[in-house]
Parts: structure tokens; C-alpha cells; sequence
């Protein structure tokens, strides 16, 4: 080889190694070559940096000076038996403080001797980062585990990914576990609502804002229970992408919804017989005849009043007065269809608003009424108490009528029902 031939080749070389260092100084490990002593022989620049040291310090000391005591013995028995496997270890800096590391090594041989390249990587800022995500972690834990509604976290699919004991409790499940993977299709009362809250309530949910609303489900013993629901999108993003989950927060309203049902029954029917009481069947014919073509509305009405009925609280007192009053209703309800409408008006005096129902029709179904209650004994404290009814029927005809001018009619054919001698129906002036 001529010095031209030699120089170029030592020109190639010095390139080569500024390529290399350049390399190491990049890297995000400390980089460091020990000789068999474990004496430092080389150090990048985030060695420097991690460590604390300079260079030059650095290539007097040994890896155990950037070692915790007990750290020491697995990297002399790593370097021994030339183990290439990563180990995490304590290291330290020149200022006497400690940090977890992640250690790699590997035996290099250089000019017949054995030496050991080592790359570390701080782990100070993964390991906060774990313990804050298992902080974190816990407190949702905490807070799922506590929490006294119900907590439902589902996965796209609208499969349930976790749940609490809350829940649980109030689906009817022994433990969340029970819960965990099930199908909402199981909590819906019907497939048909599935759907339909896959339809009406995801694509809101895509907005990204909570939504509150209450809805029925369906408890493991197959009862239905009313619930409040809260939820919200998991995904921060609008449209949220629906499928990353949804957090529901669930909480039992059964009870509450039993009582303003209650409350609302109380309000609007008698407590004794069901009937509408005598405001909400004016309320609801109102609302039945109100903005409608009244020639399609052909409608009637009945008036009723139980006749004698007071010889039969005289004869078997108030109580079996009462049972009369409630067997007459439920025939009513019995007989009448479900958008007729049912109301006591007075004492033992009763209305029946007929939608749809010409006159002909209307009294059919008086003369039925009054026919059935007829043969209809009421057993009470083993007597079998007998009342009868009359009524006064008026109705569409040819003519529209309206209906307060139909309900004083049959107001006034009732009256004539009575003179007549009752248990009669009468559906004409004469
Ligand atoms: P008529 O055939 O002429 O209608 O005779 P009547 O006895 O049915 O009529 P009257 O108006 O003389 O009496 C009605 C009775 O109904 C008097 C009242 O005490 C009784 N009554 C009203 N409300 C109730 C009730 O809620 N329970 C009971 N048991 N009786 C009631
Ligand atoms: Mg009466
Ligand atoms: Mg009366």
C-alpha cells in the first residue's frame, strides 16, 4: 500500500468514526464501552448528560460507580456470563441521586481483549408515568367501586366492558362480573327499543354532549325497571367515535315513577272506582274533539246513574255500596273500548264519552251495560247485592251536534229513564 493509497484509507476511517459518534451522541440511551474490569473506555454524550459527569471523569470510573449497591452483583454476573438480556437496575449520578434504568449489554471483542457495550435508558419518567396511570387507575377503581348509581362503560358494539356493584344491584346481577361482556341487547326490554335507542340516541351522542333522559330496562328475572340515564361519548372528538365506548350513569327510578304515576292517577281518577274524575273527562274531550273534523268525529254519550242505590247502603251499608260501585266500573272497563272514555260525575252517577259512535251504535252498548249489570250480583259479606241502571243516551245523527248540547240531552233522558221506572236506557225526546 503506497502513503497516497494509506492516507485515503485513514481519511475513509476518521470519517467513519465521526459517523459512528454521531450515531451514539443521537441516541436517547447512555451509550458507554467497559473494559473487563468494567472500567469506562468510552461514553456518548446522553451518558454525559444522564449521568452527570464529563467525558474525561467518566473514563476513571467503573460501571459501579454509576451503580446502586444493589445493582452491583447482576451486572458483574451479567458481564461474566455475557448476557445480552435487559435488566433493569438502580443507577447513580455524580451528584449521589438515584434513578431506574433499563440496562442492555453485549460483549464485544477488540483487539483480542473483551470489552462490554452497554446502552441504558432512563426510566425516571415511564416509571412516574406508570404510577401515575396506576394512581389514576386506582381512583377509577375507587370511584367505580363506590359509587352508589349505577356505572356502565361500554365498548363500540355496545358490549359491556365494565360495570360496578351498583349496577349490579340494580339490574339484578349478583357482581359486575356478571355483567362484564353481555350484550346490551339483554338490558333493553325488547329488540324493537334495541334499535331504536341504537337510532335515536348514539347519533346525539356523537355531538359530544351528556345526555339525560329516562328509560326503561330489563332486570335478569326479566322484570322491567325505569331508570334515569346520564351518559357521554368516551371519544372528545366531534363527531365522537362512538365506537372507543360510552360511559351511562344509571341510576333506579322505579319508585319515584311508581309515585308520580300514582300521583297523577290520584289527580286525574277516582280513587274508588278509576274512573276519570268529572274535570279530566271534560279536559279529555275536550282534547279529543278539539282541531278535528266533527263530521269525522261522530261521537255520543252516555249518563248513568244506579238506581236506588241508597236503599242498598241503607239495607247492607256503606261498605257494599262501595263493592256495587266498584264491580259496576270494572264492567264498564270490561265492556268499553280502550279509547271510550269513563268518568263519574257525581255520587253513584257515571259519563261515558263514545268517540267514532253514531247514535244507533251507542245505545247497543248501553242496553248491553245495563243488561249485564242487571244479571251482575255483587258479593259482599255473603250477601248478593243487586243494583240496576238506567241511562239516558244521545248521539250523532245526521246532524252535528256539540257535545256539552249531547251531554244535556242524555242529562235529560236520563231523568226520563228514572220517571220511565228505571233500569231502562232512553235515547229519544219525545
Ligand atoms: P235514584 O234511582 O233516583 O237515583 O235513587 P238513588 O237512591 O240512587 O239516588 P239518591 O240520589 O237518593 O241517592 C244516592 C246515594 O248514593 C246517596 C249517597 O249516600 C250515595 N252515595 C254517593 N256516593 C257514594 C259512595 O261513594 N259510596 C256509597 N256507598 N254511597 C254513595
Ligand atoms: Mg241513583
Ligand atoms: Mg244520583
Amino acid at each position: 500500500m503506497d502513503l497516497k493509497e494509506a492516507k485515503i484509507q485513514i481519511a475513509h476511517l476518521k470519517e467513519q468514526l465521526e459517523i459512528e459518534k454521531a450515531l451514539n451522541d443521537v441516541a436517547f440511551e447512555a451509550i458507554g464501552i467497559f473494559d473487563e474490569d468494567l472500567k469506562c473506555v468510552a461514553a456518548n454524550a446522553e451518558a454525559v448528560h444522564v449521568l452527570g459527569y464529563t467525558s474525561e471523569e467518566l473514563l476513571h470510573l467503573t460501571a459501579f460507580d454509576f451503580l446502586a449497591k444493589e445493582s452491583h452483583s447482576t451486572a458483574k454476573e451479567n458481564a461474566s456470563k455475557g448476557l445480552t438480556e435487559p435488566y433493569f437496575a438502580t443507577c447513580k449520578r455524580k451528584d449521589g441521586t438515584f434513578f431506574p434504568a433499563e440496562v442492555r449489554a453485549n460483549n464485544v471483542i477488540l483487539k483480542g481483549r473483551k470489552f462490554r457495550a452497554t446502552a441504558m435508558r432512563d426510566l425516571t419518567f415511564s416509571r412516574a408515568m406508570e404510577t401515575d396511570l396506576a394512581d389514576a387507575l386506582y381512583e377509577l377503581e375507587l370511584i367505580f367501586s363506590n359509587c352508589k348509581v349505577g356505572l356502565m362503560l361500554l365498548t363500540g358494539g355496545r358490549y359491556l366492558r365494565r360495570a360496578n356493584q351498583a349496577l349490579a344491584d340494580v339490574l339484578g346481577y349478583a357482581s359486575p362480573d356478571e355483567l362484564k361482556g353481555i350484550s346490551m341487547r339483554q338490558l333493553h326490554i325488547s329488540l324493537d327499543k334495541y334499535d331504536e335507542f341504537g337510532e335515536t340516541i348514539y347519533p346525539e351522542l356523537a355531538h359530544g354532549k351528556p345526555l339525560k333522559f329516562e328509560y326503561q330496562m330489563r332486570r335478569q328475572d326479566g322484570n322491567t325497571i325505569w331508570c334515569s340515564f346520564t351518559g357521554q361519548a368516551i371519544d372528545r372528538n366531534v363527531p365522537a367515535n362512538l365506537y372507543k365506548g360510552v360511559l351511562w350513569v344509571i341510576d333506579d327510578i322505579t319508585k319515584r315513577k311508581a309515585k308520580e304515576e300514582y300521583l297523577l292517577r290520584m289527580a286525574t281518577t277516582d280513587d274508588l272506582t278509576g274512573a276519570l274524575h268529572r274535570k279530566e273527562f271534560f279536559r279529555r274531550i275536550e282534547y279529543l274533539t278539539d282541531d278535528v273534523d266533527q263530521e269525522s268525529l261522530k261521537c255520543s254519550v252516555l249518563m248513568i246513574d244506579l238506581d236506588n242505590f241508597k236503599n242498598i247502603n241503607d239495607t247492607y251499608g256503606h261498605e257494599a255500596g262501595d263493592a256495587v260501585l266498584r264491580d259496576f266500573a270494572t264492567l264498564c272497563r270490561e265492556q268499553l273500548r280502550d279509547n271510550d272514555l269513563f268518568a263519574r260525575v257525581g255520587g253513584e252517577e257515571f259519563a261515558v264519552f263514545l268517540p267514532q259512535t253514531t247514535r244507533y251504535k251507542a245505545v247497543q252498548v248501553a242496553e248491553r251495560l245495563r243488561k249485564n249489570f242487571a244479571d251482575k250480583d255483587t258479593i259482599y259479606c255473603g250477601n248478593f247485592v243487586r243494583c240496576t241502571i238506567s241511562i239516558g243516551v244521545a248521539g250523532a245523527t245526521s246532524e252535528y251536534v256539540e257535545t256539552e248540547e249531547l251531554l244535556r240531552s242524555a242529562d235529560q233522558r236520563l231523568y226520563k229513564a228514572k220517571e220511565s221506572g228505571r233500569n231502562t236506557v232512553v235515547f229519544f225526546d219525545e
